[in-house]
């Protein structure tokens, strides 16, 4: 049998200027041996011609440069969201719409349950669509007053638990000091917990047993399928805790012959002194493999907007909320900083409002006078107020972005009405201003904060068009290879695969979307629409049906 593979497609989007579009492409131990018409590869020797994608377009396969791997272990939970979405086996689940109907469904699975002590777990719900009604723990309550309830919200910042859950937490008490623990008449919490530093020791009580950070192995087995099912073939798990059992599982899943993605783990910095933080990186990046790309460090400076608990400069809230949380003390900010470029070990920020991405830039620029590291890729994630000073700030100090482009769907209209009105909501997320001041950018999903899938995204950041069909922020817009360029190329460049990764051309590997219709030539409007068959990563193939 012959060693080489040349694949032939109706088109090959390459991604690469000097031969963007091709028919074949030849390939030999997982990697990209050539690509261009048939006679043009012929001379690398026998090959076998794999003709199953004659009626298809290959792309190089997606990267999302902002994901979590716990979306799959998210999924065995009960899902509370607003829009429809499908799970990792491809069963479409609707959206609720009201309380009552969360409340209903919940009501349902716990009647499933056999062991009354279990817990019960919800995901994605996200109060701001009902009106922005708060939810409390005698809402849950009505589900069980006596097994432990947890529900996360969509944006993963904000936690409901019932009044069962803070018991056995030891949270049912007066005299909780914390502005994340929002107090009810009583003096008790009413069962919001705002940011992972105050839900992650209630966590294990509600049922995310690792801490509602990280995938467990099932998730991450689960969340590559969604991988293949959305044509992503290296994707990030941003915020993970990487203890030593988490990084031992994860060399094993991904080196599996049948493990269909690269998967690039952030260690998330909560826990740790910036010390240990940076020696539990570089022991991990020695671990690296090509599969599982380890030691790189994930900070996380505010909350989220629609949650109201990001950090905004002046005027803050539309509504007049009060500013939301910082996550990080501006020194330990500082000392990651300092220490990681010290080490040679790239920091990707999250910083939603625009209070946290100036506190990352007046952080940063001093870091980078004491310790200079050319090439860093720092980048701010998310980053979705960030306005032109900012970004000129971000080039000088050599950043990278990657923007949330799903927001303009998910939630533009509530940032225009109510977190941070019409003028800033035109402007958030703004690729075409990042573009033009030069500063590398992608755009990401934050799964599973909201689907994975990159020509979704792409489609997002393409056409800015909200849940209720309005155009918002015409300005912002960037056109369909600029898309595709930041949902490939652009977020390679942020993790400093962009010689690996991101384009078909020789020598990378051979990942593959494939794909029933060439992106550069649809109708933009359509670009979201476009089905995907499933990946070929590292030269093995992967369709979504078989999953
Ligand atoms: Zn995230």
């Amino acid at each position: 049998m012959a060693d080489i593979t040349i694949f032939q497609a109706r088109t090959i989007v390459t991604m690469n200027p000097s031969a963007p579009k091709a028919t074949h492409v030849a390939v030999r131990d997982g990697r990209i041996l050539g690509v261009g018409a048939l006679s043009d590869l012929q001379g690398w020797g026998d090959y076998e011609l794999n003709t199953q994608f004659a009626d298809m377009t290959l792309m190089p396969g997606f990267v999302e440069g902002h994901a979590h791997a716990m979306e799959g272990t998210l999924w065995r939970h009960v899902y509370c969201g607003f829009f429809d979405r499908m799970d990792p086996n491809g069963k479409v689940w609707d959206g609720l719409k009201t309380l009552d109907d969360v409340l209903d469904r919940l009501k349902q699975a716990e009647a499933e349950l056999t062991d009354p002590d279990a817990p019960l777990t919800g995901f994605q719900l996200d109060p701001i669509y009902m009106d922005n009604i708060t939810v409390t723990r005698h809402d849950l309550d009505q589900v069980s007053a006596t097994r432990p309830i947890g529900i996360l919200h969509a944006s993963g910042h904000i936690l409901n638990v019932n009044t069962k859950a803070l018991e056995l937490a030891g949270m049912m008490r007066t005299g909780l000091n914390h502005p994340g623990i929002e107090l009810g008449a009583d003096g008790m919490s009413i069962g919001v917990l705002k940011s992972p530093e105050v839900y992650m020791p209630v966590g294990p009580i509600i049922g995310l047993d690792r801490a509602a950070t990280d995938a467990d192995e099932p998730g991450l087995r689960d969340f590559a399928k969604l991988c293949v099912r959305t044509g992503t073939t290296t994707v990030t798990d941003l915020a993970s805790r990487l203890d030593d059992n988490a990084v031992e599982m994860m060399l094993r899943v991904t080196g599996e012959p049948t493990f269909p993605a690269r998967v690039v783990p952030l260690k998330f910095f909560m826990g740790h002194t910036p010390e240990e933080l940076i020696s539990i990186t570089l022991e991990h990046k020695k671990k690296s493999t090509d599969q599982l790309r380890l030691g790189r460090i994930k900070v996380i400076a505010d909350g989220s907007i629609q949650g109201f608990s990001a950090r905004l400069r002046w005027p803050g809230y539309h509504n007049g909320a009060p500013n939301g949380l910082w996550y990080i003390a501006p020194e330990q900010l500082s000392e990651i900083y300092h220490r990681a470029l010290e080490a040679d070990i790239c920091v990707h920020t999250h910083t939603n409002g625009d209070q946290a991405t100036d506190l990352a830039l007046d952080m940063l620029s001093p870091a980078l006078t004491a310790h200079p590291r050319p090439d860093h890729r720092f980048t701010l994630q998310h980053c979705q107020l960030a306005d032109p000073a900012q970004f000129r700030r971000m080039k000088s100090l050599g950043m990278c972005v990657n923007l949330f482009a799903n927001h303009h769907f998910y939630w533009g209209d509530e940032h225009y009405r109510l977190t941070v009105g019409p003028e800033r909501a035109e402007r958030m997320n703004a690729c075409r201003t990042a573009l033009d001041n030069d500063v590398p950018m992608t755009i990401h999903s934050d799964a599973p904060v909201t689907p994975l899938a990159p020509l979704f995204t792409a489609w997002c950041a393409v056409n800015r068009i909200t849940a209720s069909g309005r155009v918002q922020g015409e300005a912002e817009k960037i056109s369909v290879e600029e898309a595709l360029q930041a949902v490939t190329l652009g977020a390679a460049y942020t993790l400093h695969l962009d010689g690996e990764i991101g384009s078909i051309e020789v020598g990378k590997h051979a990942d593959f979307a494939v794909l029933d219709a060439d992106p550069t030539t649809c109708d933009p409007t359509t670009l979201k629409d476009i089905g995907v068959w499933g990946t070929v990563q590292g030269g093995r193939i992967f369709a979504a049906a078989d999953l």
